[in-house]
Order: C-alpha cells, then sequence, then structure tokens
C-alpha cells in the first residue's frame, strides 16, 4: 500500500440517500478534484459551491467541495469531501472520474490508517473511529467518543510514565554507577513497582464490564412453565414478542431479541419452560434452555411468587450458580399484596427479606388472609438466594430489574466512571501480558536477581504497552535519565 498516492472512496453508506460524501486524500486531492468539477476558487476549510461534470463537461449535480488543507486534516493530508446527492450513479461516477485523474481507489480504513500514520489519532483512537461507526446505542456511541478523542491513551500514559520512570532508574544505576548515581535498593523498586502492576491489572480487569459496553451481553430468562418468562422478556423488550398463555409448555425453541439496558446492547433469549417428564419435542426445547443457560453472560431465574415453592425452582437456581452469573427474579409480586395474599411458602418470605428488610422478618399470618399464609413460616432461609419482586404483567420492580441486571455485570464504580474502562479484547490481552512481566519483575527483585535481568522483564512490561499508545523510543528513556539524575557531566 502506497501512502503518497491519493486515495478516493464514496464515504457514505451504500444505497440512495440526501447526501453522499466522496473523499479525496492525498496530495493531489485539490488538483484531482478540480478536474471533476467547476472552476472552483479554492480555501482551505471553505465550502464551495461547485457542479460535478461528466467527461463531456456536462454538470450531473450541483454539489458542495470542501478543502482540508494539511496538516489540519482527518487524514493529515490534503483533503478534499465533496458532498453529492446521495444518487449511487453520481457518486460512482464521481470516483471513476478521480480514479481517472490520477487518484487510487482507498482501501478498507486507509483514510483512518493515514491519520494515525501521519500522527492524528494514536491506535487506541484510530480503534474508537471503529466502534463509534458499529455502535448501537448511544452510550456505546458517548463511550467510542471519549475513546476516540484519546481517554484510553490518556489512562494509560500515566502509568506508562512511571515505568519509564523506574526504568531509567534502574539504567542511571547501572550506567552511572562510577558516578556516584546509587543503585536504587530493593525496597525502593517494589515501593515504584507495585502501583504499576496494580493500576495494570485494575485497567485489565476493567474489560469485564468494557467488553459487554462494546459487544452487549446474552441475558437467558429461565424457569419453569409458566412462571412468566415470556411476559418478562416481552416487558424487557417493551413489545409484544413471545407468545404469552397460560398453556404450559407452549414456548418450545428460543425466541431471541436485542433490547438496549441502561445503553448496553441485550440479547435476550426467552427459553422453554423446564420441567421434568415431557414429551420429545419439548424436552429438545429443555435442552436447548440449559444450552442457552450456559451460553448467556447472566442468566434470570424465573419463579412464580404465587405458587408454592418447587424444588425444581431450587435444581434451577442451583445450577445457574453453578455456570456463573444469575438473578433470580420472583414474577407475579401482583398476586401477594397484603390485601389478596394468595399463595403461601418460602419464596414470599425470602422476597420480602431480599428487597425490603435488612432484619427480616417472617410475615404475621394476616387475619383477612382466610389462613393462607403458612401457619409456621420458616426461621431461616433456606438458602440465601437473593430474590427480585417484579410483576412482568404490571410493570413493578422491572426498573429495578433493569439497575439489578447493570450491576451484575458491572465491577463497582464501573457506571459512574465512563472513562474507566477499556473495550478492547486487544488492549485487555496486552495489559495482561505487560502485568505477566511486571510480576515476574518483582520476584526478580525479590529473589535479588541484578538489575540488569530486572530491566529484561520491565522492558518486556513496556513492550505491550508501547503496542497499545505508540512506541517508546530510546531517545524517551535517555532524556529521562538525563533530565531526572544530576549525573554533573
Ligand atoms: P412462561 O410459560 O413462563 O413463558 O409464562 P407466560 O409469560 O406465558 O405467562 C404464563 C401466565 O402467567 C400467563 O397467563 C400470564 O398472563 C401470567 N403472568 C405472567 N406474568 C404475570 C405477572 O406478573 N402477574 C400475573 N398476575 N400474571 C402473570
Amino acid at each position: 500500500m502506497n501512502l503518497y498516492d491519493t486515495i478516493v472512496a464514496i464515504s457514505t453508506p451504500p444505497g440512495r440517500g440526501g447526501l453522499g460524501v466522496v473523499r479525496i486524500s492525498g496530495r493531489a486531492a485539490r488538483s484531482i478534484a478540480s478536474s471533476i468539477l467547476s472552476p472552483v476558487e479554492w480555501r482551505s476549510w471553505h465550502a464551495h459551491l461547485a457542479q460535478l461534470l461528466d467527461r463531456s463537461q456536462h454538470p450531473i449535480d450541483q454539489v458542495v467541495a470542501t478543502w482540508f488543507e494539511a496538516p489540519r486534516s482527518y487524514t493529515g493530508d490534503d483533503v478534499v469531501e465533496i458532498s453529492c446527492h446521495g444518487s449511487p450513479v453520481v457518486l460512482r461516477h464521481a470516483v471513476e472520474r478521480a480514479l481517472e485523474a490520477g487518484a487510487r481507489l482507498a482501501e478498507p480504513g486507509e483514510f483512518t490508517l493515514r491519520a494515525f500514520l501521519n500522527g492524528r489519532i494514536d491506535l487506541p483512537q484510530a480503534e474508537a473511529v471503529r466502534d463509534l461507526i458499529d455502535a448501537t446505542t448511544l452510550y456505546q456511541a458517548r463511550i467510542a467518543a471519549q475513546q476516540a478523542s484519546g481517554s484510553v491513551s490518556r489512562r494509560i500514559a500515566p502509568i506508562k510514565e512511571q515505568l519509564l520512570e523506574l526504568i531509567a532508574l534502574l539504567e542511571a544505576g547501572i550506567d552511572f554507577a562510577e558516578d556516584d548515581v546509587s543503585v536504587a535498593p530493593a525496597a525502593e523498586i517494589l515501593r515504584r513497582l507495585d502501583p504499576i502492576t496494580h493500576a495494570v491489572r485494575q485497567l485489565a480487569a476493567s474489560f469485564q464490564y468494557g467488553g459487554l459496553v462494546r459487544q452487549g451481553l446474552t441475558l437467558a430468562i429461565v424457569g419453569r412453565p409458566n412462571v412468566g418468562k415470556s411476559s418478562l422478556f416481552n416487558r424487557l423488550l417493551e413489545q409484544d414478542r413471545a407468545i404469552v398463555t397460560d398453556i404450559p409448555g407452549t414456548t418450545r425453541d428460543l425466541v431471541s431479541e436485542t433490547a438496549a439496558i441502561g445503553g448496553i446492547p441485550v440479547k435476550l433469549y426467552d427459553t422453554a419452560g423446564i420441567r421434568a417428564g415431557t414429551e420429545l419435542v419439548e424436552s429438545l426445547g429443555i435442552e436447548r434452555s440449559y444450552q442457552a443457560m450456559a451460553d448467556a453472560d447472566l442468566t434470570l431465574v424465573v419463579i412464580d411468587l404465587s405458587q408454592p415453592r418447587d424444588p425444581e425452582d431450587d435444581a434451577l437456581i442451583a445450577r445457574a450458580a453453578s455456570q456463573g452469573r444469575h438473578l433470580v427474579v420472583g414474577n407475579k409480586c401482583d398476586l401477594i399484596c397484603d390485601s389478596r395474599p394468595l399463595a403461601t411458602g418460602p419464596w414470599f418470605w425470602r422476597a420480602q427479606r431480599a428487597t425490603h428488610s435488612p432484619n427480616p422478618q417472617p410475615p404475621t399470618p394476616n387475619p383477612q388472609s382466610h389462613g393462607l399464609f403458612n401457619p409456621a413460616p420458616p426461621v431461616a432461609p433456606p438458602s440465601p438466594n437473593p430474590c427480585l419482586q417484579v410483576s412482568a404483567l404490571t410493570g413493578e420492580g422491572i426498573a429495578r430489574l433493569r439497575e439489578a441486571i447493570l450491576e451484575s455485570i458491572a465491577p463497582q464504580g464501573a457506571l459512574d466512571s465512563e472513562t474507566g474502562f477499556i473495550t478492547s479484547l486487544r488492549h485487555e490481552e496486552l495489559l495482561r501480558e505487560s502485568a505477566a512481566y511486571l510480576e515476574k519483575a518483582r520476584g526478580a527483585v525479590e529473589a535479588s536477581i541484578p538489575h540488569e535481568m530486572l530491566l529484561l522483564d520491565l522492558y518486556a512490561a513496556l513492550r505491550p504497552i508501547d503496542a497499545i499508545t505508540g512506541a517508546t523510543t530510546a531517545d524517551d528513556i535517555l532524556n529521562r535519565i538525563f533530565s531526572t539524575f544530576c549525573i554533573g557531566k
């Protein structure tokens, strides 16, 4: 790929639209644009009204052309953007004419690649441009926009700075030992090294949440037949997508749709009700429910608060717990309101305990309730599953459930600090690699291994960080050595 070529491409999506933009970038951008337009008195960063001409110099569209003079352009090269009407034939013709005038068709992502190579943006910013374009929710777009403006590099910069300081300290101790530059004691090295390792580890761990922000998460809704899974699915989706009936076993296959919860795309799976002793088709559906549970980032185990507790509920909760993140959702709470306590059982007690009272007391039997409460409520919950009370029918508790879904995937504080996490798997892997070398370096300090060897680990820890933010040059380290230490020479 020759980076000195002038490149051209249609920058707007394929298809017809109000506008379509042809972008030309490179040294010859203006002369190529001039050869396909009616005469233009170019002024940088000004929009010019012009005619797009065909090969016989007939106007085929009235356009607005803007010249972004290097280096203050998206790519850092001279850029001309020609805003045409969004007609695919017109746009294609503009590109063909630019090609005839000497431009080359841009490779995918080449405008942003040039921006990176010309130092307009760093690698995380370039990656964020792609995320911004791919965003499906405003929240994702906001995070990507922050990263496109450099938030990841700003977060990594102080960590890298501390690592370079430590490297410079050790290099100076080795190179200038005879010049009275003392060799750093182990305690001093560890005092500097530990916060770096901690910060790198913490940033890598933030991908747990950041990855979900970028890719979205999958959420399986499971439970026995008729507990209200489809109703809850529809409620979270805010549309009637899944069939709701009171006939058990209606949902026999997975039904999936994507909803945004707190700005994160969530792929919801409504699953077949799980029960023992069913016929073939239903049991195949149940197998898929188990599979969906195993594959999901989060499982909602739905129980019916209006029914007596069933051992199958417990078995399902235990299964979900053994597989990872899950929430127990007590549905049909509208049926257990004070005036109409339709059923009894430990779920009610446990639901009350989890959502209302820090010091739980079993409910007192209501004299008006015709003895429907358990005469002897349990004194201790059989297991400590927190249970969120909701009603898929009335919508009660659904806002709280949405919050709980977000809380269960977000590490403490992640939701508040929009810039405090990374969203790229590549960055996570590099940070983990760096942390592994930093830990190796710690072991080397503790084992009193010579600083020359220790430095090898620190340089190895620096390389993956460089792969995120851009390379460190020998000068970066030398400048630090000479500015931080009074060498006296
Ligand atoms: P699924 O088999 O678990 O998917 O359950 P459905 O969503 O099909 O619901 C089964 C029955 O319970 C239907 O008659 C629903 O109208 C009813 N139902 C679902 N959620 C609620 C709720 O929160 N309150 C009440 N009262 N009924 C509900």
